[in-house]
């Protein structure tokens, strides 16, 4: 599964453990999306999932970083992300 993170205002949230029910719903549906897109994401060289972590000072001001093993997998969840 791949793995998504999120940091909003330097505090790492967790949607399924947050203390606004509407906020956690709207990650949870921005976790599920991004799963939806990039879920089968996998380097072709080493079979490593990439990780995304979001990060901004608001839910709807979010920047992804994306990490992984090497340039490949970046790369194709970038292009997967900016091809909607
Ligand atoms: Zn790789």
């Amino acid at each position: 599964m791949i793995d998504i993170k999120f940091e909003i205002g330097g505090r790492r949230v967790d949607p399924r453990n947050m203390r606004d029910a509407l906020e956690g719903a709207m990650l949870s549906a921005v976790q599920d999306g991004l799963r939806k897109k990039v879920g089968s994401c996998r380097c072709p060289d080493h079979g490593q999932a990439p990780k995304l972590l979001g990060k901004g000072r608001s839910l709807d001001k979010l920047n992804f970083e994306v990490t992984g093993c090497c340039e490949k997998v970046i790369e194709e969840v970038k292009r997967k992300l900016g091809s909607n």
